[in-house]
């Protein structure tokens, strides 16, 4: 019987693990998994503002998969794509086809003095631990600032530090409170994608955040309260980092990845050109687009069916098109919500052509109850192989 080995029991390789349940027969499928519970960590940027609970937004990994997958609950440690095995706990695991879905971490260790300080005077809420911990901070800061600082790209959802924002600013509004809300980021403008730029500079100068654009950060420095890098110093009450993300170490350190720890695959077909039999999607995957849940719901699909047709020694048939949708929160009733593929931006509405019920680049109430809406489908329907709707939709 050939054997699938699938890398972390994220977004990406629980969605993948039960695509190819549902798709193949005779077939062992196991997939690795370090934690015992699985995060949505796309609910994080509410768990701060106390609308979604830590509780809420994780599940024990085995209640994710389906009947017939093995799970492993072991930290993957080395991977050796030329012998197709990998090392994890104690055991060596032999497989006749891989699929690295290790996703990427938040690299603290990249601005100096972030480290020593996290969760205590360095907040985050890209961890539940962080998002957590930041509702707490949230509530103690009466005035002043609060800087939520994008240190240096890549990191995934590129939206939610912008939704944090929005969300910080209407919170302390609400409660009465003096807090200046700032924004800054190593990139030139607050999002990537020009025609939403506009949009986001009119909704900022609105609300009345502060934006600092290309300004990376290098270091913090906890006691004076200042963040630093090569275009000077911005000070601040509270401090909310997000540091630029990486690759996970052993996909590093496997031969597959590019400089900061991506595994380098086909952008299409999603598998390794370096090693044959071996995939790579989600975060963990180098691709010229978001890294979002959105669009490993989409990469799960592509690989699965593409390792389904290896297996019956027909041509890979299925393709990604760079599919990814990004939800950014304006407030607590109102969402904008932005979509593209590699050929551009989507406009007008999605999934459904004309009835939405999303509708990109516009600020709606409707794309706010469909962010909300979207955790239900995500533990019922994308996390179980369901493939409704097929991609311009956003989790
Ligand atoms: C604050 C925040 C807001 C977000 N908002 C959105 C949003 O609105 N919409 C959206 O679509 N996406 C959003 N995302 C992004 C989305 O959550 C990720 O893109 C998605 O989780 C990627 O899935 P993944 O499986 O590739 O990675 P992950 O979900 O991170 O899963 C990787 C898994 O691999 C495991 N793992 C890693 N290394 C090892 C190892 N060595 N051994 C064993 N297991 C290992 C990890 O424990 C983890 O379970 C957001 C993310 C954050 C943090």
């Amino acid at each position: 019987m050939e054997r699938v080995l699938i890398l972390g029991g994220g977004a990406a390789g629980v969605m993948l693990a039960s695509r190819l349940a549902g798709l193949l027969e005779d077939v062992e499928i196991t997939l690795i998994e370090r934690s015992a519970r699985h995060a949505y960590q796309p609910g994080f940027v509410l768990i701060p503002f106390g609308i979604y609970s830590a509780r809420g937004c994780t599940r024990r990994v085995e209640a994710l998969l389906p009947p017939g997958v093995k799970l492993i609950r072991a930290g993957v440690e080395r991977i050796e794509p030329e012998n197709r095995c990998v090392f994890a706990g104690e055991e060596k695991l032999e497989y006749d086809f891989l699929a690295v879905a290790t996703g990427c971490r938040p690299a603290f260790e990249e601005v100096e003095g972030a480290r020593e300080a996290l969760h205590s005077q360095v907040h985050e809420f890209y961890t539940l631990e962080g998002a957590t911990g930041l509702r707490r901070a949230l509530r103690r800061l009466r005035s002043g600032r609060l800087l939520i600082s994008v240190a240096g790209m890549p990191v995934k959802c590129p939206g939610a530090p912008l939704s944090f924002a929005f969300l910080a600013e209407e919170f302390f509004r609400k409660h009465g409170r003096d807090v200046q809300v700032v924004l800054s980021t190593s990139e030139a403008e607050a999002f990537s994608k020009r025609q939403v730029a506009d949009l986001l500079e009119e909704l900022t100068e609105e609300r009345g955040i502060e934006v600092v654009t290309d300004f990376p950060v290098e270091a913090v420095d906890a006691s004076a309260r200042l963040v630093s890098g090569p275009k000077g110093e911005l000070g601040y009450d509270l401090l909310v980092l997000v540091p630029p993300h990486l690759g996970e170490a052993p996909v590093a350190s496997s031969g597959l990845s590019d400089a900061l720890g991506y595994a380098r695959v086909d952008r299409h077909r999603l598998n390794a050109p370096a090693c044959e039999k071996v995939y790579a999607l989600g975060d963990a995957a180098s691709l010229p687009t978001s890294k979002t849940a959105s669009a490993a719901h989409i990469q799960a699909r592509v690989v699965a069916q593409n390792l389904a047709d290896e297996l019956s020694g027909a041509e890979r048939s299925a393709s990604y098109n760079g599919d990814a949708v990004c939800f950014i929160l304006t407030g607590f009733s109102e969402a904008l919500v932005v979509g593209f593929d590699y050929s551009g931006v989507y406009r007008g509405r999605g999934p459904l052509p004309l009835l939405g019920p999303l509708h990109f680049n516009r600020v709606t109430r409707l794309n706010h109850a469909a962010k909300l809406l979207s955790r239900w489908f995500y533990w019922h329907l994308w996390l179980r192989g369901g493939y409704f709707p097929a991609g311009r939709s956003g989790i």
